[in-house]
């Protein structure tokens, strides 16, 4: 990869045990520029057995990681995390090329990444238990917290960078080792933040990243017993083969799934800030995110001036390259990410709806695609029942706060929700009534690391961020003592 300032940073080899290698086979994967179609390099190919000894240099490393004071590992994560923002423009170069995302939004995603890794290292320090009266008086009870062990993190190609730090952050705070396994669409994100663990001065073998094609990879995971959990970003079906695949074992898990988020105007909204949600929400990463409004329900009342508002400023979008200055929509991942959106606009237009935003030229390739607001949305489309992943706003009409509600619970995901009013009362029944793990009133953004991210129902189990990030990598352990 050309014009990094540490060129060291971009590597194609796996990590496992602190040795940089290719697959046995000799097998590789290529890395595809989603803006330029061009193979941006390889990455190994690896099968069940260098997962196995993945899995082994993890167990190696987990005893000495877990003795290390809570201080020591903190200051290792800061360390890290100082890195990060220092290499922040190889870091977000990285991102862009493998990704797609616009270098501005790339950057923000490392910095948002990087946000858990000093929370972290913070939190390691307020790892506490509990002293718990005993009903005689020769006991004492003590509840210790200790790491669940070696942890199996799978993570997607929306946020490279920031679903892995999510996860590792909380993991090495709480003094579990790792083996990470990236999408095979973006892993240089990956291994660059193994090379920064490594200048860091993180040991070897407490973070190992296996690249390559999910199922070898996955098989071994799933089947073997030291992995004691396994932390999951991605679909909401691939969570459900995992789940399924650690029930051999009993394995812990997060599952970080997909979602449908209902994004609803009602008459009583500020307009602007609401369609400055909708922007935040709907576009960013051109829609390739899990908390991304999905369907946009706008009462009655404010629909035209909505949908008007709306369409003006999607349609001073410009798309193009991530690397281009100003572009706000990159390229989508891959053609069937393409294949989705097109066959969600197409049900939808063959059903009654309208595209209201201006016909464009678009930048040559086959993985661009013009964000579009879209009027006249109803249920019966296939948009309101599945992620579109796409820069695509479906603006679906609603006359009473009941009908919203229904509407926007009407799905089996629960991730994230948003709503725009300026009355109190409302804005409590509202936020109480809707089913997701994430609400956000009259705000678009909801992701930091200082509150718990997570959803309900099929978007997953667990939370990441937060207080409780760090309790998914803990165990409570009661220790009686008797014979006082
Ligand atoms: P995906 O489920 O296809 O892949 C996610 C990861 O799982 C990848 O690393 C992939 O290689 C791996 N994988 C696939 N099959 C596997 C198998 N059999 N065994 C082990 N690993 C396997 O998802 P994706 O397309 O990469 O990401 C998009 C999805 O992720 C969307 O549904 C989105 O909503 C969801 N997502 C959720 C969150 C969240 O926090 N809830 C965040 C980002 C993305």
């Amino acid at each position: 990869m050309q014009n990094l300032k540490v060129p060291s940073l971009f590597r194609q080899q796996a990590l496992i045990g602190g040795d940089w290698q290719p697959a046995h086979s000799g097998k590789t994967v290529a890395v595809v520029d989603p803006a330029t179609q061009t193979v941006i390099g390889t990455v190994p190919d690896l099968s069940g057995d260098e997962t196995r000894a993945a899995i082994e240099a993890a167990e190696a490393a987990y005893a000495p990681w877990k003795k290390r004071t809570h201080a020591e590992r903190a200051a290792l994560l800061q360390a890290w995390h100082d890195l990060m923002l220092e290499h922040i423009e190889d870091l977000a170069l990285i991102l862009t090329t493998e990704q797609g995302k616009p270098l501005d939004e790339a950057r923000g995603e490392i910095r948002y990444g990087a946000s858990f890794v000093k929370w972290f290292a913070e939190e390691a320090r307020r790892i506490g238990g509990q002293t718990i009266p005993s009903p005689t008086p020769d006991r004492r009870i003590l509840v210790l917290k200790e790491p669940v062990g070696v942890c199996g993190i799978i993570t997607p190609w929306n946020f490279p960078n920031a679903m892995i730090t999510r996860k590792l952050a909380p993991a090495l705070a709480a003094g579990c080792t790792v083996v990470v396994k990236p999408s095979e669409f973006t892993p240089y994100s990956a291994l660059a933040l193994g090379v920064l663990a490594e200048m860091a001065g993180i040991p070897a073998g407490v973070v190992n990243i296996v690249t390559g094609m999910p199922a070898a990879i996955g098989a071994e995971i799933l089947a073997n017993p030291t992995v004691r959990k396994i932390s999951f970003t991605g679909s909401t079906p691939v969570g459900s083969l995992l789940m399924r695949g650690a029930a051999g074992s009993i394995k812990r898990l997060s599952l970080e799934l997909g979602g449908n988020a209902p994004f609803i105007v009602f008459d009583d909204a500020d307009l602007d800030l609401a369609v400055e949600g909708a922007i935040i929400s709907k576009f960013r990463n051109g829609g390739q995110t899990c908390v991304c409004a999905n369907r946009i329900l706008v009462q009655a009342g404010v629909y035209d001036a909505f949908a008007k508002k709306l369409t003006a400023r999607v349609d001073a979008m410009k798309v193009g390259p991530g690397t281009e200055a100003g572009v706000a929509i990159g390229p989508m991942i891959n053609e069937a990410a393409i294949a989705k959106i097109n066959r969600h606009v197409e049900d939808a237009l063959s059903k009654g709806a309208t595209i209201v935003t201006a016909r464009r030229t678009l930048p040559t390739g086959p993985q661009y695609t013009a964000p579009i607001v879209l009027t006249g949305a109803t249920t019966a489309m296939q948009l309101a029942a599945e992620e579109t992943f796409g820069p695509v706003a479906p603006l679906f009409r609603f006359e009473t706060e009941d009908e919203a509600i229904a509407i926007a619970n009407g799905t089996p995901y629960g991730l994230a929700a948003y709503f725009y009013t300026e009355s109190l009362k409302r804005a409590w029944r509202v936020g109480e009534a809707l089913e997701f793990g994430m609400v956000g009133l009259n705000t678009g953004l909801i992701s930091t690391e200082v509150a718990p991210f997570g959803g309900v129902k099929q978007s997953g189990l667990g939370r990441e961020g937060s207080q409780l990030g760090i309790e998914e990598y803990l165990e409570a352990k009661a220790f009686h003592i008797g014979g006082l």
